[in-house]
């Protein structure tokens, strides 16, 4: 067997872990068969040191035969409440609930590199950690981990995400802003009920929360410089009114996404600022309320630049594609705000030509990209210890 590479036995016990967790998954927060499944694994490789670090969460550390630095990979292990449709004889086994966004293929990938690197622990340099978070979805697992010290003493911390638009064998990487930071936004209006038939004697809550979502469409594209990338969407508006009675109080809830922080700060004073004032010209009250789910994703130069070497050495130039950046948000940019690292994606298009994009009830991918993305991960793990 040629050094770094899954043998077959190996690559059939990664999607043996990759279908077991798929029948059974499990919400953010509540990943006790997931978890006691990751441990069990890990228990049986030679030289790992298992622990608890949350109660879902689970750390596993491998201390090489040589000196050298302490870098940690993280896998994300949660599923979504989401139906299966895919039909797969493997669906999941648990109704409600569907690993639609390929965290199964995280946690295998990554106990796959641990088996692997655990083979030749006397070889490697320094001390790997082998980090299985929690609750990446709801955005709460990250900081629980961090919290409990998982990433004391790292020099360096990575993750990856499988991506169903790219091939098996190829990894997208990017330099800088990559995923959004995440925002809910709640805005209460409070007016004045009354009779719908005399609307001059009431505050009408509802009349003015539309002119407080078009105002903040508008100044979204007039306040927000053009280059500086942000959403900002309404998908709820809850009025207490009937049809013939008047909404004492509406509430609009919704999202703000940015990618470039310079922008961050300005938004949501001018959120504020516009909601209240288009209330007060009406003679309604406002209550502006916003919390970050997860900061901005951005990857540094260093660590990028060092995992498109790695990849390109293991597996040949060409096999880098430079990812997208997107709107929507990871819980694995609360370590990058702690620790330099990389967060790279793992090219798993379904090889039935059939792709659903994540979160889908149909969403699968190709099994077959697992073993690569054993094989990048225990290099990237390998090769920054030893750097
Ligand atoms: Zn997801
Ligand atoms: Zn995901």
């Amino acid at each position: 067997m040629e050094a770094g590479k899954v043998s077959e036995s190996l690559e059939k016990q990664v999607v043996a872990w990759y279908e077991a967790l798929h029948r059974y998954p499990e919400l953010g927060l509540q990943e006790t068969k997931t978890s006691g499944l990751i441990r069990k694994a890990l228990q049986e490789m030679d030289g790992m040191l298992v622990s608890r670090p949350t109660p879902t969460g689970v750390m596993a550390v491998l201390r090489g035969g040589r000196p050298g630095r302490t870098i940690a990979f993280r896998a994300d292990i949660d599923a979504l409440p989401v139906q299966e449709q895919t039909g797969s004889p493997n669906a999941s086994a648990v109704p409600g609930v569907m690993h639609a966004c390929g965290h199964d293929g995280h946690v295998a990938m990554l106990l796959g590199a641990a088996k692997l690197l655990s083979e030749k622990r006397q070889e490697l340099c320094g001390e790997l950690r082998f980090l299985f978070q929690p609750a990446e979805e709801i955005a709460a697992g990250a900081c629980e981990m961090i919290r409990a010290g998982v990433l004391k003493g790292v020099d360096e911390v990575y993750g990856a995400h499988l991506d169903v638009l790219h091939p098996a064998g190829t990894f997208g990487v990017r330099e800088g802003p990559l995923l959004a930071s995440t925002y809910t936004l709640s805005i209460r209006i409070h007016g004045r009920g009354g009779h719908a038939a005399f609307p001059h004697t009431a505050v009408d809550s509802v009349y003015i929360a539309a002119q407080v979502i078009l105002a903040l469409h508008g100044m979204m594209s007039r306040s927000v410089n053009a280059f500086h990338r942000a959403v900002l969407t309404i998908p709820q508006v809850q009025a207490s009114g009937a049809s013939n009675v008047m909404a004492e109080t509406v509430t609009l809830g919704g999202t703000v996404r940015v990618l470039d922080p310079a922008c961050e700060e300005m938004i949501f004073p001018k959120i504020e600022q516009v909601a209240r004032g288009i209330c007060q010209a009406n003679g309604a009250g406002c209550t502006v309320e916003w919390k970050c789910g997860c900061p901005a994703l951005c990857n540094p130069t260093a660590e990028y630049r060092f995992v498109c070497g790695v990849l390109e050495d293991r597996f040949g130039g060409g096999c880098v594609y430079e990812d997208e950046p997107v709107m929507g948000g990871e819980n694995f940019s609360e370590f990058l705000k702690v620790l330099p690292g990389c967060y790279y994606k793992v090219g798993a298009a379904p090889a039935d030509g059939k792709g659903f994009p994540h979160h889908n009830p149909q969403f699968h991918f190709d099994p077959a990209a697992l073993r690569y993305g054993v094989e990048a991960c225990a290099a990237v793990l390998e090769a920054a210890a030893a750097r």
